[in-house]
């Protein structure tokens, strides 16, 4: 039932829940060794999920439930009809650590389980892992949206997007040539993101999302798997030589990015990637496309993020368009999309009619159809 919506709030709230709770003991999990109070949270997790499913289901124990992470998660949801984006989902890999579908995917349910003075786990758990999309959207922007300076907040975001990772001394004078403003932390390179060889440490920037990809061996790629970025090193040639090459596995239309010194390399927090940079790809995608077609201005983010971009034509007509990245149709039916316009990105297509069924009063879209929509538009204003 990939593209189902769910008709049962009852269901869809229980589902959240195991969710939320599966991804913080999956995230505690990998941080049992480096963690004072990851154990603790396994055991909360642990009791979230049984007094979800009640009594005689679920996890025996917090072994039992890093067990369960190991499979689908369908085994632990209570909801009958659960999402295949959700009921597929695996949040730990065989070697117990968190794979990318729990960042991709399982983010997407992230709610708060705990009034936050009662989180004590707050102050450790990555961001990402209890905090919603729009949350640490928030938090980034907090200031600029306060001041309510729409050029700045318009500047500093794109920045964000554009600019995720990069050699530090570069990125400062990349952000003041644009104008924005130090909105988020820019860390070193995580070290699964990083690969050595005798001339030094090297990392590779996501030929679509520009931000560090995971090095697993031999293998080099995006933990977003829809920017399909899959590359080899050439391992013969990068025990030697100073510049490791990579080798595109991926059938996609992708350059195959160069290595980068990580030495002196920053990059923005794993949230801030996945809640601003990866959602913001599409986004700067529609415009550039819109763009091309000529005679169009478009706007981002207009009145601080009212919706995400309005298109204007000469001759008057204007678009208002959000544009949606999610795994589940229901977490976009459950935030109403503000605009009139809903775009998804061209690999997500199969949810243009589920979701159309679903906002009625919406008009739905692929990126490609609406730009051949907004072509069809003006070539007939200026007819
Ligand atoms: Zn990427």
């Amino acid at each position: 039932m990939s593209n189902a919506v769910h008709a049962n709030d009852a269901d869809l709230r229980s589902d959240r829940r195991v969710t939320t709770a599966a991804l913080r003991a999956a995230v505690a999990w990998t941080r049992r060794d480096s963690e004072a109070y990851a154990w603790r949270e396994l055991s909360r997790m642990t009791g979230v999920v049984s007094h979800v499913l009640g009594p005689g289901r679920g996890p025996a124990g917090p072994l039992d439930l890093v067990r369960f992470l190991q499979g689908p998660l369908s085994e632990l949801l209570p909801g009958a009809d659960v999402p295949d984006a959700l009921g597929n989902l695996v949040l730990l890999d065989r070697s117990g650590e968190l794979t990318d579908g729990a960042v991709e995917v399982g983010c997407e349910y992230t709610e708060a389980l705990f009034e936050a003075v009662d989180d004590p786990a707050q102050q450790w758990l990555p961001s990402w892992a209890w905090q919603r999309a729009e949350q640490v959207q928030r938090a980034v922007f907090d200031r600029l949206i306060s001041s309510g300076n729409t050029q700045d907040y318009t500047v500093s975001r794109r920045f964000l997007i554009e600019h995720p990772a990069g050699d530090e001394r570069e990125l400062v004078e990349l952000r003041n040539a644009a104008g924005a403003l130090p909105v988020a932390h820019y860390d070193q390179i995580p070290p699964d993101r990083v690969y050595g060889n005798h001339g030094g440490t090297w990392w590779w920037p996501c030929p679509v999302c520009r931000w560090p990809m995971r090095v697993n061996g031999e293998s080099v790629e995006c933990g977003y798997s829809h920017h399909d970025a899959r590359f080899r090193l050439d391992v013969t040639e990068a025990d030697r030589t100073t510049s490791p090459r990579l080798v595109k596995v991926s059938p996609a239309r992708l350059r195959t990015p160069q290595a980068r010194e990580a030495d002196g390399a920053r990059c923005v927090d794993l949230a801030v990637w996945r809640f601003v940079t990866v959602p913001g790809v599409p986004e700067l995608e529609l415009e550039r496309r819109l763009l091309r077609v000529g005679g169009v201005d478009v706007r981002m983010w207009p009145d601080l993020d009212r919706v995400d971009l309005v298109a204007r034509t000469k001759s008057g007509r204007k678009w208002e368009i959000d544009v949606k990245d999610h795994a589940d149709l229901n977490t976009i039916v459950n935030n109403a999309p503000a605009a009139r316009d809903v775009v998804v990105p061209d690999y997500r297509r199969a949810q243009v009619r589920p979701l159309a069924r679903a906002l009625p009063d919406k008009r739905v879209w692929a990126v490609s159809s609406f730009v051949r929509h907004v072509r069809k538009q003006t070539g007939e204003a200026s007819a």
